[in-house]
């Protein structure tokens, strides 16, 4: 079999495949050919020539960046292939948003997967993360890759939102999310937990949210988070009520309207404490759009690749697992993926 990194190998720009002459998920600067896994900004940038990914993340891209985000789109539904200057790819589920996606490139007998950003719970805004079997390298990405990270149910984490709500029911519940994934995923979360009243949104949600309505994603009755002439009382409609916005947007003239807020942020990091209290959050919401520690594990075990390379976080702590298995394991230093969106 040929030397996988004669197929997919890291460059400055990113994970770059020469046979194929494509990059997936470049980061850094535009290139001829990109091939993206999922819409959250560290992965997808615009400006490549040729952008070939789900029909789902093109319009990702085409709604944050613009329609001249790329010159050529090229939508590729799970399961179909395409023919690259000889290398065979094709797209898979990875459970992370709407869209995303693992790309799956073979080349002369020899399979590699690059996870991009993944989880394996139920999500009930995108398609669940799908083993691809047969894997010779699998490249998975370590955002939550320490023995530290498990992150609790999701329902379980609603649930507390919701008791909150209960209890204060003159307060408002001001919920930073990131607008691109874990809005409508808790968006989605409340209204499978029976919640049916109108959620209350800030206008940097509406775009997406809108999209992931287009696709098929339930929502619910959704109503902008805005006050007409900033009147004296007008806020005064908010209380008791559950209100989305992004958490920067908190601390601005937006956040600070709202009468008595219960500050909650539904992020993977509030099940770091210091990250909480940092951000001045009442109540925390362990929700993460990214595989734990189990997760991850449990994902190696079952695709039980020949080769695993490990990008995007904490390498090391899997390194040394996946040595102690005997299995065959290097980090990928690819530099540039931060963690927008969870
Ligand atoms: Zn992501
Ligand atoms: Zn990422």
């Amino acid at each position: 079999m040929i030397r996988p990194d004669l197929l997919l190998h890291e460059t400055p720009k990113g994970l770059y495949c020469p046979p194929g002459d494509f990059y997936i998920d470049p980061v850094r600067g535009a290139v001829d050919r990109a091939i993206i896994t999922h819409g959250h900004a560290d992965h997808a940038r615009a400006g490549h020539g040729a952008v070939l990914a789900t029909p789902e993340t093109l319009d990702i891209m085409a709604a944050r960046y613009g329609e001249a985000f790329t010159a050529t789109r090229q939508p590729l539904e799970f399961g179909e292939t395409v023919e690259i200057n000889g290398v065979t790819v094709w797209l898979a589920p990875a459970g992370h948003i709407l869209g995303s996606a693992q790309v799956v490139v073979e080349w002369r007998g020899l399979r590699m997967v690059c996870t991009g950003d993944y989880k394996r719970r139920q999500d009930p805004t995108c398609r669940r993360f799908e083993v691809v079997p047969n894997t010779h390298v699998f490249i998975s990405e370590a955002t939550f890759g320490l023995p530290v990270f498990r992150h609790p149910d999701d329902r379980g984490e609603m649930a507390k939102l919701l008791s909150s709500v209960e209890l204060f029911k003159d307060r408002t519940h001001l919920v930073g999310v990131y607008s691109l994934g874990k809005a409508q995923r808790v968006i989605a979360l409340l209204r499978e937990a029976g919640y049916d009243r109108p959620l209350y949104i800030h206008g940097a949600l509406e775009t997406l949210c809108t999209l992931y309505q287009e696709n098929g994603v339930e929502l619910g009755d959704l109503r902008p988070a805005t006050l007409e002439k900033g009147q004296r009382g007008e806020s005064e409609q908010f209380r008791g009520e559950i209100v989305l916005g992004p958490p920067a947007s908190f601390n601005d003239k937006w956040g600070r309207r709202f009468p008595d807020p219960v500050t909650c942020f539904a992020s993977g990091w509030m099940s770091v404490r210091q990250r909480a209290k940092q951000r001045g959050v009442e109540l925390s919401l362990i929700l993460s759009d990214h595989a734990d520690w189990d997760e991850l594990t449990e994902t190696v075990r079952e695709v039980d690749p020949e080769e695993l390379w490990i990008t995007h976080g904490r390498e090391d702590a899997l390194v040394r697992w996946a040595e102690l298995e005997g299995r065959k394991a290097r980090p990928l230093r690819l530099v540039g993926y931060e963690e927008e969106g969870d």
